[in-house]
């Protein structure tokens, strides 16, 4: 994760802290290094923009350029608005899924991990905090796809919704919700269609899953990988559908963390998880202070 970023930055922090003493175009002259490593590693232009901004006007106070380790106080101050940045101004607190059945909806592209992401969080939900978890898939036109989670279902012990050939997205809502109720679950998850873009039909169908159900959760999955194209994704799903926290997938890949960095600045949902591998354990808590810690060494 942030290989290439970490790479780059940490050569700008070297050089800065071998020099000494720092005058003003020092700062200047590394956090345009800096800026430029944020925009190659796809940050969007505003939040690199600001983000320098930022640490300019706290790196050329007095307090850094007299310092004794100036380049150490500079590389703190990176650190402090790095997790600014990723954490936002609020600290969404756990999911909020403490009334039974509460449903959560997950949304995405098709391809972005969505199913895979469903199973994982399920099985987590399961192990670490004692829920009783039914998933359903609502992919009507994938058959596929409703097999894949009922065999993930399978897999981490976790129920799935028996699939009834035919059935229509709000109709297999609408008989989760009535089964997780009878059967005295926690959690329901409804995994939506995913498509190749986002269209009418997409946004109409996890809109009336949504009016039935009024999930708690609404999970956005995207790929971690597009970069730029995962915020605008984030954006689009939040406009039309409403969105409450975001999933990055393939953050195991050299995602240049453009994503990351931009997500939380640009539609000021939080990432609740990022996903670091096939396998159904590869989810983790999205953690601020952790992923600075990646990117900045
Ligand atoms: P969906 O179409 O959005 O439901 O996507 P799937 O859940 O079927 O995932 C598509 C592919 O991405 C599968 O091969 C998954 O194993 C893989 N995948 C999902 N999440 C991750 C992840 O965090 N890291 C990696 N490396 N692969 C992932």
């Amino acid at each position: 994760m942030f290989e290439n970023l970490a790479d780059r930055l940490g050569g700008v922090f070297d050089r800065l802290t071998r020099q000494g003493a720092l005058t003003e175009a020092d700062v200047q002259t590394a956090m345009r290094e800096v800026r430029t490593a944020l925009l190659e590693a796809d940050v969007s232009l505003p939040v690199a923009r600001d983000f320098v901004k930022a640490v300019e006007r706290k790196a050329t106070g007095q307090a850094v350029t007299k310092s004794v380790t100036p380049g150490q106080q500079v590389v703190k101050i990176v650190h402090d608005e790095m997790v600014q940045v990723l954490a936002g101004d609020s600290d969404p607190g756990p999911l909020k899924i403490d009334s039974p059945p509460a449903p959560i909806l997950m949304v995405g592209l098709q391809g972005g991990g969505k199913t895979t992401t469903t199973a994982k969080l399920a099985k987590r939900l399961k192990e670490r905090e004692g829920k009783k978890v039914l998933m359903a898939s609502l992919d009507t036109n994938r058959p596929a796809a409703m097999e894949q989670l009922a065999i993930l279902g399978q897999q981490i012990g976790v129920d799935t919704l028996p699939i009834v050939p035919g059935e229509d997205p709000v109709a297999i809502a609408r008989r989760a919700k009535t089964q997780a109720s009878l059967g005295g679950y926690d959690v329901y998850m409804l995994d939506t269609a995913g498509r190749l873009h986002i269209d009418e039909v997409l946004i109409q169908q996890a809109a009336d899953v949504r009016d039935v159900v009024r999930p708690r959760e609404t999970l956005l999955v995207v790929d971690g990988l597009t970069g730029q194209v995962a915020v605008e994704v984030a954006k689009e799903f939040d406009d039309k559908i409403g969105v409450s926290g975001v999933v990055l997938t393939r953050m195991d890949g050299d995602g240049r963390g453009g994503a990351a960095l931009s997500m939380r600045a640009v539609t000021g949902k939080p990432i609740r998880f990022v996903g670091l591998g096939e396998k159904l354990d590869a989810l983790e808590t999205f953690d601020p202070e952790r992923v600075a810690g990646r990117i900045l060494g």
